[in-house]
């Protein structure tokens, strides 16, 4: 096709090309030119998210959330949301895309909806977890036990553990609305059940010491060893036993302690209290002897026993009124002359030399005691106490001091 008549030609014009230059000027006036077809046209006003669906044939929500969600290009005019129908027609073009899932927040949302939608915060883990405060419920194999009072009595002084009853089997009229956890003592009898039900947690209950009686087994009943007691957290003595099984109690038993745990406790409370090593056994024994010949049983005594028993002889017979004027006798028996060779214990695990033990010793009643073979006997019943106690301080000191030390370098540790 090499002519092409209908192209308009500038000079000559057809009817109708005349008849639109005519309408073109009266609209849009002189000054421009008016043939230029639609290079630069009217701004297109933007289209609202309701324009937009109606364009779209969709719903407004969808437009919105398409706006939102970043699926469709929009604009933000203040807290508005405008389209240029051309990006409605790109995104068409394009394939459109789905309505994202789920629906972005809106300010109105339910905040608790909004918070956890909200990114964990990342300080959290680095702090060191802090310890369980008692919650007074716990589950055990399914089973929600709780502490219970008797709510029959006015003032409660025990206290059980159960479900709706105590383990113990007790009767009463159990309440089961607690608002703390009870500083009253725990019932033995629940305490050795709810120990003896594996996954417990006592210290939930606020149980974190309790005295360990070890069980034995008689005929039918197991029933606790009454020879002597442990302290410890229901599950290993202090003095590191762990073979049961433990009737535990939190009432101190009328009966012996265990040696170790005892001691270990001293031993653990002796920050509290620097004088606290003072009752015997757990301090040197300081004998002076009185001036004469010497009983052979006493200088035997401080041979065997060089750590836990210092002897020594006065070269002058002591005055009668000695025994009760205790301000002489330091003195009297800095003066004296040692028998035997007296090691002195390292002062940490003894404490201050004048609270140590102090005896005097004479044939003469008035002044100080007789050295009989009872008394050897309890002299040497003190220093094998004395021995066995620093033995188990020298053991506790090398393993408590490292641990102080960390903790002195590395801040709050464990106790
Ligand atoms: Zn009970
Ligand atoms: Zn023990």
């Amino acid at each position: 096709m090499t002519d092409e008549p209908s192209l308009p030609q500038a000079d000559e014009e057809s009817p109708e090309a005349v008849l639109l230059r005519a309408l073109s000027l009266l609209l849009r006036g002189a000054g421009s030119d008016p043939l230029a077809p639609a290079a630069a046209p009217v701004p297109e006003p933007l289209l609202s998210v309701a324009d937009a669906a109606g364009y779209l044939n969709v719903s407004t929500t969808t437009v919105r959330n398409l706006a939102i969600g970043g699926k469709l290009r929009s604009a933000r005019i203040g807290d508005r949301i405008r389209f240029r129908r051309a990006w409605l027609d790109a995104w068409i073009d394009e394939g459109g895309g789905e309505v994202p899932a789920p629906p972005p927040p809106e300010p109105r949302a339910a905040p608790a909806r909004a918070q956890a939608a909200r990114p964990p915060r990342p300080a959290r883990p680095k702090s060191p977890p802090k310890p369980k405060p008692p919650t007074c419920i716990q589950s055990v194999n399914g089973v929600e036990l709780r502490l219970l009072s008797d709510a029959g009595r006015g003032t409660v002084y025990t206290w059980h553990a159960g479900d709706t009853r105590p383990l113990c089997g007790a009767d009463g009229r159990w309440s089961r609305s607690l608002r703390r956890c009870p500083v009253a003592t725990f019932c033995a009898r629940c305490l050795t059940a709810l120990a003896a039900m594996p996954g417990t947690d006592l210290s939930l209950f606020g149980i974190g010491h309790v005295y360990m009686l070890r069980m034995t087994t008689r005929g039918a009943t197991p029933t606790p060893i009454r020879a002597g007691y442990h302290e410890g957290d229901g599950a290993k003595t202090l003095c590191g036993k762990r073979e049961g099984p433990w009737a535990l109690t939190e009432r101190k038993p009328q009966t012996r302690e265990c040696f170790d745990c005892d001691h270990r406790v001293r031993w653990r409370n002796r920050d509290l209290d620097s004088s606290f090593l003072v009752p015997r056994p757990m301090t040197p024994l300081c004998l002076l002897v009185d001036a004469g010949p010497l009983d052979p049983r006493v200088v035997d005594l401080a041979a065997r026993h060089p750590g836990a028993v210092e002897v020594r002889q006065a070269a002058e017979p002591l005055p009668e009124d000695f025994s009760w004027q205790w301000a002489r006798w330091d003195p009297a028996f800095a003066a004296a002359t040692p028998v035997g060779s007296f090691q002195a214990p390292d002062a940490s695990i003894t404490g201050p030399r004048t609270h140590w033990t102090k005896w005097t010793l004479s044939d003469r009643s008035d002044v100080g005691t007789q050295f009989d073979d009872k008394f050897a006997d309890r002299m040497e019943d003190w220093a094998t106490t004395v021995e066995r106690a620093y033995a188990l301080y020298a053991r506790w000191h090398r393993e408590v001091a490292p641990r102080r030390a960390g903790r002195q370098r590395g801040g709050p540790g464990r106790a």
